[in-house]
């Protein structure tokens, strides 16, 4: 099997819509907190429904539901005995959309909790189990390549690195900079350096920082590492006093994070002038993680130059009764709402 993730980004910017656990959580198919993707099993219907939003909307992969869908997580709710039958059902889920259009298929890691640097050798060897386990299953699954993210240290970067490679799939390896540094001290452009060397197709950031706060940390990836980058921030408005989504406050003090970060929404805009920086930064794998919509996707595609099927029903305010061009439109409502102009 050829590798179709470096056959496209070596022609062209891929975009990538991630953020599934959150958007399905807002629409009551997902517990905030536990955050395991019970519902591929549960309401696939629910699943198949936003892989195909982002498929129209422009994402060139369908990232299967696994998110958090591992042995540890599952054990921690009692529920490891669905653990075989949630990554499989995932993974069919993302290829009967992903087939629709001619998208690829992503297997996803996600960090475990379990990566421990006080105790190496116990908890690099419960890491490599988990990672063996769902990589097997997406390469049975006919995955394009699998995603690793929302890493937090090199160390367990590597062992998923090393576990989709020996299944002989391509990789791309992505760190969450909740913290400045990665959580075994190494900078995150030595950290993305680090993974390439070793064999990593892509590496960057995806998750807890938004645009504003990613932007310097892409930059600085993008001049240390040779090959493609990817950067996939969320929406939110996180700034120099609070670079991560974690550390957003509502009014009262109360945290955001997880489900009232809603104030804090970039609209579609402002992620599509995101998209067009990263692209003009030389970044070439670019989406958007949690917080993500439909509408935000779709304006990151148009923004980067391509029209999409959701393009169709895009904004034309100008055929707005109200905000729109038509003089005798606008009258009525005025009309509507003060009574009759006197000419
Ligand atoms: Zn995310």
């Amino acid at each position: 099997m050829g590798n179709k993730l470096l056959e496209r980004l070596d022609k062209d910017f891929m975009l990538v819509a991630e953020g599934y656990i959150f958007e399905l959580e807002r629409r009551g198919f997902i517990k905030a907190g536990p955050f395991v993707p019970e519902v591929v099993l549960e309401h696939p219907e629910a699943v198949r429904q936003l892989h195909r939003e982002f498929l129209r909307s422009g994402s060139d992969v369908i990232v299967a539901c696994t998110y958090y869908g591992h042995r540890s997580k599952l054990k921690s709710i009692g529920k490891e005995d669905r653990l075989e039958a949630l990554n499989k059902q995932s993974l069919t889920l993302a290829r009967e959309v992903a087939d629709e259009s001619g998208a690829l298929v992503a297997g996803n890691l996600s960090n475990t909790w379990e990566y421990d640097p006080g105790n190496l050798e116990k908890s690099i060897k419960a890491v490599r189990a988990i990672f063996k386990e769902q990589v097997k299953w997406a390469a049975e699954a006919n995955a394009d390549f699998v995603i690793a993210e929302t890493m937090g240290h090199v160390g367990e970067a590597m062992i998923a690195l090393e576990e989709i490679k020996s299944a002989g799939l391509p990789a791309v390896i992505t760190f969450s900079p909740a913290s400045p540094n990665s959580c075994d001290g190494y900078t995150w452009a030595e950290a993305c350096k680090i993974l390439e060397d070793n064999g990593a197709d892509v590496v960057g950031m995806n998750c807890g920082r938004g645009p504003r706060t990613i932007m310097p940390m892409l930059s600085e990836i993008r001049q240390k590492v040779r090959g493609h980058v990817a950067a996939l921030p969320v929406p939110y408005r996180t700034d120099n006093h609070s670079p991560c989504f974690f550390e957003l406050r509502l009014p009262d003090g109360k945290n955001a994070f997880p489900v009232a970060l809603d104030p804090f929404l970039h609209t579609r805009f402002e992620m599509a002038e995101f998209a067009v920086e990263a692209r003009n930064m030389g970044i070439n794998y670019i989406g958007i993680c949690c917080g993500a919509g439909p509408h935000h996707v779709r304006a990151m595609a148009e923004a980067l130059g391509r029209n999409v099927p959701a393009s169709r029903y895009s904004p034309e305010m100008d055929l707005h009764p109200i905000f729109g061009d038509e003089e005798s439109q606008k009258r009525k409502y005025r009309e509507c709402l003060y009574g009759p102009i006197r000419e």
